[in-house]
């Protein structure tokens, strides 16, 4: 058994970085993808002075109490006249600002009367925003790795980008293995489950805008195990199998995968839960032998398989991890695995767990809002002591 720290090295090493292909989109195509290159703002951020709030724009100089006021500049309408000692150009927020501009006084602070300006309180900062103080025309806006939701589009946009350089997603087939699995309520008999993990790995992968090529259930027979995974790889990049990579009688897809020509860079991860997560790859194509419990599933998937869809994609992802403090006391009969316990944070922003019966529970995550992360070591954790907390979610 190995640590999840040594586990997440083999599969780095395992991984070349950035092997996938690239192509060009649209802005409006992109959602959900990896930039392949940085990427430069073609334009100055703001791309002129403008004001930053509705007032009158002054000139430098001493503060005066009244001036003359020349005009008044709308957003998206260049004024004319530029301000001189004694004179005020009205603006509204976003408007360009006039010539010798210095600072913008509040409408709220400011009366007119007869073609004059009374300012009853001077600003206290500018009120205006510079060309280019946000970001300059060919400085980098987003680099290479970085995921594309709606806020980083939103940015390319505003700094006038129309296409981007994108990575392929990751093609990923799903196949839950198991005598025991049904998929429909109808079916269900003595002994039987309905499969969860099969829409489990489906759904998280397209959360996480990878591409799914295919789902099946596949029974306990090495043959026919073998059979599926070795059309799987021939359609996708990543398999993800559940089931069957334990040390129980009918646990076969370890050797269906050294049977494939499949190298076994782990199987044995002291985490819990997740303990015989199994990790293949064989020329460029990767294989995940999940176990069968799906909160085991749920783990590994965040854990393991967005890690190598990370490597494999060049997307930076950083996990977020709190320290959170422990509400009610927690405590364990062994300390031999770290492990991830389903847990939901209080009104008072305390932690505390949610009622859970083990890794098939898929239903206590539900009611949670993450995990609490119990090193290997540790028994107790007391009320009040801070701790790891970390939320699986999009990125
Ligand atoms: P295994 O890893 O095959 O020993 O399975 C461990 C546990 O997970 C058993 O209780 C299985 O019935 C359960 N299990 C396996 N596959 C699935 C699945 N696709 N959906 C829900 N539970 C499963
Ligand atoms: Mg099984």
């Amino acid at each position: 058994m190995i640590s999840l720290e040594e586990a997440f090295q083999r599969l780095d090493a395992a991984l070349p970085d950035i092997r996938l292909t690239t192509q060009r989109l649209l802005l409006q195509q992109c959602h959900g993808r990896v930039l392949a290159a940085d990427v430069p703002s073609r334009i100055d951020l703001p791309p002129f002075d403008r004001s930053a709030v509705d007032g009158y724009a002054l000139p430098a100089g001493e503060e005066q109490s009244e001036y003359e006021l020349l005009e008044t500049v709308a957003a998206g309408r260049p004024g004319r006249a530029g301000v001189l000692p004694g004179t005020a150009v009205k603006v509204m927020t976003g408007a360009p600002l006039p010539a010798g501009t210095a600072r913008v006084a509040m409408i709220e602070y400011a009366h007119e009367t007869n073609g004059r300006v009374r300012i009853d309180r001077h600003p206290g900062e500018s009120n205006l925003r510079r060309r280019g103080e946000d970001l300059r025309a060919g400085q980098t806006l987003l680099q290479k790795g970085q995921a594309l939701g709606a806020l980083e589009i939103a940015a390319l946009k505003a700094c006038g980008v129309s296409e981007v350089d994108a990575v392929v997603p990751p093609r990923i087939f799903v196949i839950s293995t198991g005598d025991e699995l049904v998929d429909r309520l109808e079916d269900l008999s003595p002994g039987k489950i309905i499969n969860s993990n099969g829409p489990l790995l489906r759904g998280l992968a397209e959360e996480h805008d990878l591409i799914v090529e295919g789902q099946m259930v596949v029974g306990d027979d090495p043959a026919k195990i073998e059979d599926a995974l070795r059309r799987a790889v021939q359609v996708a990049d990543i398999v993800l199998l559940s089931g069957g990579v334990s040390v129980g009688d009918y646990d076969y897809v370890p050797g269906v995968m050294k049977n494939l020509g499949f190298t076994i860079h782990f199987n044995r991860i002291a985490v819990k839960p997740g303990k015989p997560t199994t990790f293949a790859t064989s020329e460029g194509k990767v294989i995940f032998g999940l176990p069968g419990n799906p909160v085991a599933v749920y783990v590994m998937f965040h854990l393991m398989v967005l890690r190598a869809v990370a490597r494999l994609s060049g997307r930076r992802s950083s996990p977020v991890e709190l320290l959170v403090k422990m509400g009610p006391s927690y405590h364990r009969g062994s300390g031999a695995r770290l492990a991830f316990i389903p847990a939901r944070i209080t009104d008072d922003g305390s932690v505390e767990t949610v009622d859970y019966h083990g890794s098939g529970h898929l239903t206590a995550l539900v009611g949670a809002d993450g995990f609490v992360v119990v090193p290997q070591g540790v028994t107790k954790i007391e009320a009040g002591e801070p701790v790891r907390f970390r939320q699986f979610s999009g990125g």
